[in-house]
């Protein structure tokens, strides 16, 4: 079916996220080709459009953007849960990883896109892409799908991670050269390709995965390339112990030093930081990837984000990976992230909705360098709409349909799905990936790893 150039939505409650965080019961949403050209109330005239909707009885929301998810994990669902985090890596993570195809590469990326497209994800930064995963097979996917996705290749020149004894198998380590000849053949190949929905950025791994010189490296090379850079940091106090032993510093300050922190830079997790790392980070306005359930679940400890956000720094969320999240579903991520504040400072003011949804659209959109394109319904950012089905016991009454969606809303409740003005969900039926055999794939692929890697899980 041909894509009509325009469409008007009709009769919704729209949750714009524009700078007057304005909800717009009856209104209305006018989407011509990728971009969203028209916003406006129950009162106003109706623009003409070539296909009408209704979108009564749902809310539409700005399609939600994970900062920071590993593609390449999905087929790994419950093969390591209730581990540390060093263990999980080298007991399960790691060496079932080092046994995939490019093929297991693919098809855990086409998992991991059908259950965000499902839950209301348009836009995501999957980071370490190593090359077993198999590059241009996952780039393709994701064009595929019609994900907005920034997919960072994995830069690294030792098989290290933080804490000695933490080796990765043969199967996951690259050699230096190999790496950045292959980011930079990455970018050159894929960056803005299908109107600019992939992207690629750059990966280097964590503290111990890179020498300092490689970092160096890095950041002139994102420079060079016009790319940007995400890596993890400061996920477990091993990172601050590794840090201060080999340079003397924090994470933060050693990463600062080698000219990573800045606004191209997206750093996850960022528990373990001290009160000068927390200025420093909003003043060298780099984004931070925030991922509680992650976070949470290996036990890696809970990061600051009110202290983070009220120091003026940007932070985004991010689901992380099945093995330790286990899902892609940013609605549910919303509601952690809001809770677990609330608990850890004793404090039911902080992190309210409408903060935490800011952080799932403006703010994601912001750490992925695209501010002034998605995360938001406004006239000119591109058509990506998220439609939530209100007629739900769960999600009725409502007063404060904000409140309502980050505590009482679930990923499953998302019923239709928009990116650059195309659809990817409609009526809860997928249209960009088979999801029979995306499902049935994975199950047969996910044995087959267990089978090949010897690890018992
Ligand atoms: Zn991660």
């Amino acid at each position: 079916m041909a894509k009509p150039s325009s469409i008007l939505f009709d009769d919704a409650i729209i949750v714009t996220m524009d700078p007057r965080r304005r909800v717009i019961e009856g209104g209305s949403i006018l989407v011509e080709g990728d971009s969203i050209v028209d916003v406006r109330g129950p009162s106003a005239r109706r623009p003409k459009a070539e296909r009408r909707i209704s979108a009564r009885g749902m809310a539409v929301i700005p399609g939600l953007v994970d900062t920071h998810l590993h593609l390449a994990q999905s087929l790994l669902r419950g093969c390591a849960d209730d581990l540390s985090l060093v263990e999980w890596l080298r007991q399960r993570v790691w060496p079932i990883q080092g046994c995939f195809t490019e093929e297991d590469g693919r098809a855990s990326a086409e998992l991991s896109m059908l259950e965000m497209i499902r839950s209301g994800t348009t836009s995501f930064v999957g980071v370490d892409v190593v090359s077993r995963y198999g590059f241009d097979g996952i780039a393709k996917s994701v064009a595929r799908a019609g994900m907005r996705g920034a997919l960072a290749k994995t830069i690294m020149d030792s098989p290290g991670y933080g804490r000695k004894g933490s080796i990765m198998p043969d199967g996951l380590v690259e050699d230096k050269g190999a790496c950045v000849r292959e980011a930079k053949s990455m970018v050159k190949k894929w960056n803005g390709i299908k109107g600019g929905l992939v992207r690629t950025w750059l990966a280097p791994r964590s503290l111990g995965g890179c020498s300092p010189e490689l970092y160096e490296e890095v950041a002139d090379l994102a420079e060079e390339q016009k790319t940007r850079v995400t890596m993890h940091l400061a996920e477990v106090k091993e990172d601050v112990s590794y840090a201060k032993q080999n340079f003397g510093m924090t994470p933060f300050e050693f990463i600062e030093k080698v000219g990573l922190a800045g606004p191209g830079s997206l750093f996850a997790h960022m528990v373990w930081l001290t009160e000068g790392d927390v200025r420093r980070v909003a003043e060298t306005k780099a984004n931070v990837a925030h991922c509680p359930s992650s976070n949470l679940k290996l036990a890696s400890g809970i990061p600051k984000v009110p202290e983070l956000l009220g120091a003026g720094a940007n932070v985004g969320l991010g689901c992380d990976g099945a093995p330790c999240n286990n899902s892609y579903d940013m609605i549910r991520e919303m509601k952690i992230a809001a809770v677990i504040q609330k608990g850890r400072l004793l404090d039911p003011m902080t992190m309210p909705a409408m903060t935490v949804l800011e952080m799932a659209t403006v703010r994601g959109a912001k750490s992925m360098g695209m501010g002034s394109e998605i995360g938001s319904i406004e006239v000119g950012k591109k058509a990506d709409l998220v439609f939530i089905d209100l007629k739900k016991p769960h999600l009725t009454p409502f007063r404060d349909l904000v409140s309502n969606i980050v505590y009482s809303a679930m990923g499953s409740d998302v019923d239709t799905v928009m990116v650059n003005g195309r659809f990817l969900l409609r009526r809860g039926k997928a249209l960009t990936l088979d999801e029979e055999k995306v499902v049935g794939e994975a199950q047969r692929r996910q044995d087959e790893l267990i089978s090949r890697s010897g690890v018992r899980a």
